[in-house]
């Protein structure tokens, strides 16, 4: 066991905290993704620039997925193009577990600069943010286009425009070789504190908002992926100053997926006889691709 494993473990990599400053009618999440962010990544020979991306798509999924409560619903961000250097990228989070996934072309990356921005990367695209809600069986779902510098500036876009609340995304990614981590925090402004209600009094020119969020600012890359430094230490960096700071740890991340025989099993079972004939191969299986694993599973069917 090296140290570099002690300290992953200890201060808590693959982890989220939610907190709240009551007075400020603020929320947030604030994830540290390690383990978990490297065994997606090395499902596909993906080169640097991609990993950065998903590596900053996958941060952004536990943030916003971790604001789900119930158990069973679900968050997707699903980014498409077409003609660009990336296509498609799609990742999820569902009961504390993410995976996710980026088809790209190799070719076209190779003309791009070390940091590309949004449009450089996908062209004119556009981004999906949707989330499931398993009590009721809801679906929202908005859609923005993928402009600005970066994923994250993209979800704030989709925060203010889809549910006009006003939100501050940060994330950070550091890539040592084939060691990854990453951080992110997200902070919202819910002035009429239920969630779900409309939100009237809500806007950037709060003074409450305006308050906590240049105080959040204030994070570097640096600190969200400071393996030292614990995402409860963290905020207190950011908000010691408030009269009250809640903190709650959320159930640790891991890496998941849902490609069993049984899952396939039921989708191909919505096919018609003869199309699962020309599915199948020589042995009487039908192979399906799970792109998020890199792998083909031969199913009974
Ligand atoms: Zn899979």
């Amino acid at each position: 066991m090296t140290d570099d494993y002690l300290i992953r473990h200890d201060t808590g990599f693959d982890r989220v905290l939610a907190f709240s400053v009551p007075a400020r009618h603020a929320r947030g999440r604030v994830v540290r993704l390690g383990p978990v962010l490297e065994t997606v990544l090395s499902a596909h020979d993906y080169p640097p620039v991609i990993k950065h991306l998903l590596a900053e798509a996958l941060v952004l999924t536990a943030l916003m997925g971790a604001l789900l409560k119930e158990e069973g619903s679900q968050m997707t961000i699903q980014a498409q193009s077409e003609g660009a250097p990336v296509d498609l990228l799609v990742c999820d989070y569902r009961d504390g577990e993410v995976r996710g996934y980026v088809r790209h072309d190799d070719a076209a990356l190779e003309g791009l600069s070390e940091n590309p921005n949004l449009e450089a990367l996908f062209g004119k695209g556009y981004l999906a943010i949707t989330f499931d809600l398993a009590a009721t069986g809801e679906r929202y779902q908005g859609v923005v286009p993928l402009e600005g510098e970066s994923l994250a500036q993209a979800c704030e876009t989709y925060f203010a425009q889809s549910e006009q609340i006003p939100s501050l995304i940060r994330v950070a990614v550091r890539t040592n070789g084939p060691r990854c981590n990453a951080g992110g925090l997200l902070l919202q402004h819910l002035p009429d504190s239920e969630e779900g209600k409309e939100r009237l009094h809500a806007g950037e020119e709060h003074p409450d908002w305006e308050h906590v969020s240049i105080l959040a600012a204030t994070i570097q890359p640096e600190e969200l992926v400071d393996p030292i430094l614990t995402l409860e230490q963290l905020i207190w960096r950011l908000f010691h100053e408030e009269e009250e700071v809640r903190v709650e740890p959320l159930a640790p991340l891991a890496r998941g997926c849902r490609c069993t025989v049984e899952h396939y099993q039921k989708i191909l079972s919505r096919f018609p006889e003869d199309q699962r004939e020309e599915m199948r191969d020589p042995d009487g299986l039908i192979p399906v691709d799970c792109a998020f694993c890199s792998k083909i599973l031969r199913i009974p069917a």
